[in-house]
């Protein structure tokens, strides 16, 4: 049973135009068997080194051994390709259909399962990228291209990157690497790459935020609830774990946390949506 002070917010939205917005993480994809890459599962053997996430996932990292960072993001790539969306990531398609411009995915996830599922490009903000694309590791420009189709992607043997894929890693302006358009952990969020703005910008319109899988460390993020709940706003967290948010979210009125798996919840909230948008 979905609470009853939801449903309430979610009929003021509606009433008021406001938007209904959902913040999520790695926690989304676990089900479609993508790991996390932090943690336990952040680690990267490659030849005799082992590298961690945070380590390896760097510009500076990237400017020592590209190549060393690329075998690590095909291997992820390759991994992220043969995913598919799982009934969350299907059930966010539906509420999107169901709430259109109220509606705002925001999320942290490179893998392209928004995509797969359907949700469109106007309403989803990728904050740390996306795996689709590559750009120049030089910035000779902003330009993003598509990932190269020269990339064996299906049986990836992760110690070796082919001459000619890595010629098709290369800028085609300026003869650089490329490099995956992803945010790394020494760099920052900005408006041209990861739409910090728009979301900032969302977050003043959304009147009811739902955190899902998301433990919530990055910056982004956390600013993005914090202008929720300064505009009067409601956030739901729906996680199995304790994080950022459920401290966040403890004794404050408009605070609700919900220890649940996403796809349940999502789906009775699917329920209560399509019951007020007929209603409408
Ligand atoms: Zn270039």
């Amino acid at each position: 049973m979905i609470d009853d002070r939801i449903i309430e917010q979610l009929k003021f939205c509606l009433e008021k135009d406001k938007k209904i917005s959902f913040l999520v993480g790695a926690g989304l994809s676990a089900e479609s068997g993508i790991p996390t890459f932090r943690g336990k599962d952040g680690y990267w053997v490659s030849g005799s080194k082992n590298y961690k996430a945070e380590d390896i996932g760097t510009f500076r990292m990237f400017n020592l051994a590209s190549q060393e960072v690329w075998k690590w993001f095909l291997y992820r790539k390759s991994v992220t390709e043969k995913a598919k969306p799982n009934q969350s990531h299907i059930l966010l398609k539906e509420i999107e259909d169901n709430l259109e411009n109220n509606f705002a995915l925001i999320s942290q996830n490179v893998d392209s399962l928004h995509r797969k599922s359907g949700n469109s490009e106007e309403r989803t903000f990728l904050i740390h990228g996306d795996f689709d694309f590559v750009r120049c590791g030089d910035e000779c420009s902003k330009e993003l291209y598509p990932f190269p189709k020269e990339i064996n992607l299906t049986d990836r043997n992760k110690d070796i990157i082919t001459e000619s894929e890595w010629k098709a890693l290369r800028c085609p302006k300026c003869g650089e690497d490329l490099r995956p358009h992803v945010l790394w952990f020494d760099e920052y969020y900005d408006e041209k790459y990861f739409k910090r703005d728009s979301v900032l910008k969302i977050s003043k319109h959304t009147g009811i935020l739902f955190v899902i899988g998301t433990s919530g460390a990055t910056t982004l993020p956390q600013m993005v609830a914090r202008n929720v709940f300064a505009k009067g706003g409601m956030i739901v967290e729906v996680n199995i774990e304790e994080s950022y948010f459920s401290e966040l979210l403890k004794n404050k009125k408009k605070g609700i946390v919900i220890n649940q798996k996403s796809s349940p919840f999502l789906t009775e909230l699917n329920e209560e949506i399509k019951k007020l948008v007929v209603i409408e």
